[in-house]
């Protein structure tokens, strides 16, 4: 989608918004798949409610892009345009046990500068790409750990009031990658209140993290991470992986070899080809198992 309006073209600069042109979501997501639009990266969070009513009044649809780590976005000239705050600097904080973090802060790096300051308990998040908004959305987790249990404080812009509100952490509810947010609700930051530990021994537990992830994920291949939710008490991949899955493809679209619930783009897979996989292996595990895979990547199809 290209922006036309004049409205919104001639406010963009004083809201401290820039445009950037015709950009690929194939080159911004880890899975290399999606077509073009426009996208509008917000330098100043107070600028979000003035640029949000302006989309609303024009009728501009808007998605919001993270580090594009958990995203199969359609291809084509895309239907909605793309938001995506800029990196501020500096993007962590640290006093005593908080860390004060923008969402569009890495969060690996952010990981990495918590345990140099020997705070812990994010350990099993390394090696999650994307951003810490991102985290927060998906509320990522791995390895018994989700990154919602160390929330004090979301700086987020609310749809429904259109404002920049501070919700406390036990305002929101963070589930099994499901938060208590609106879907067009926006993180914009942060504060985590994180346990002290000493550096060598958050240290460990990276490398054991790493090493787990080395031995059963396709870490050089371009994929989304898990494709579905676990089902309660259940393990998708494992069921995939039951199913003699690893391997089957639609076009380049691949359940991978090392981890049935990680499908991989292999060279050229089309959004098409990555959807009727998904489609494909869901059915198979609702005939064989009687359980309903609900996806864990994110689809912007419209
Ligand atoms: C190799 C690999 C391994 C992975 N391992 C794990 C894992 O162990 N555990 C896990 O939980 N995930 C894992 N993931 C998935 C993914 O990295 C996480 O879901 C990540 O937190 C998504 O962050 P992102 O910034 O890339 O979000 P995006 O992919 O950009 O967006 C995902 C969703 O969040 C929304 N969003 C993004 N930023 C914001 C914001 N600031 N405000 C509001 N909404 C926002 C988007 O609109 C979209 O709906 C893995 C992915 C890969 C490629």
């Amino acid at each position: 989608m290209h922006i036309e309006n004049t409205k919104i073209l001639s406010a963009l600069p004083n809201l401290g918004v820039d445009l950037l042109r015709s950009v690929s979501l194939g080159e911004l997501t880890s899975l290399g798949i999606g077509g073009a639009t426009d996208l509008l990266r917000i330098h100043r969070h107070q600028s979000i409610p003035s640029l949000l009513n302006l989309l609303e009044e024009t009728e501009v649809p808007h998605k919001f892009l993270g580090g594009g780590s958990n995203l199969l976005v359609i291809d084509g000239e895309l239907p909605f345009i793309v938001l995506q705050l800029a990196q501020p600097n500096p993007d962590v904080v640290i006093a005593g046990n908080i860390a004060s973090v923008d969402a569009a802060a890495d969060l690996g790096k952010t990981v990495t500068l918590c345990a140099k300051n020997n705070l812990g308990g994010m350990e099993g998040l390394i090696g999650v790409p994307g951003t810490v908004g991102g985290a927060l959305r998906m509320n990522a987790g791995a390895y018994g750990m989700q990154i919602g249990s160390y929330v004090r404080e979301v700086k987020v812009y609310r749809a429904a009031t259109r404002t920049i509100e501070i919700l406390r952490g036990p305002e929101i509810s963070f589930e099994y990658r499901h938060t208590s947010f609106a879907p067009d609700d926006m993180m914009l930051a942060v504060t985590l209140d994180l346990p002290s530990k000493p550096y060598q021994q958050i240290l460990q537990g990276i490398r054991i993290c790493n090493e787990k992830r080395r031995s059963s994920q396709p870490l050089g291949q371009k994929s989304a991470g898990c494709i579905f939710k676990n089902p309660p008490g259940g393990s998708a991949g494992r069921m995939i992986d039951e199913l003699g899955l690893k391997g089957f493809s639609r076009g380049d679209a691949r359940v991978s070899d090392r981890h049935a619930n990680f499908f991989v783009n292999t060279g050229r897979a089309s959004a098409a080809d990555m959807l009727a996989l998904i489609a494909e292996v869901r059915e198979r595990v609702q005939q064989a198992y009687g359980v309903t895979l609900e996806n864990e990547v994110v689809v912007w199809n419209a």
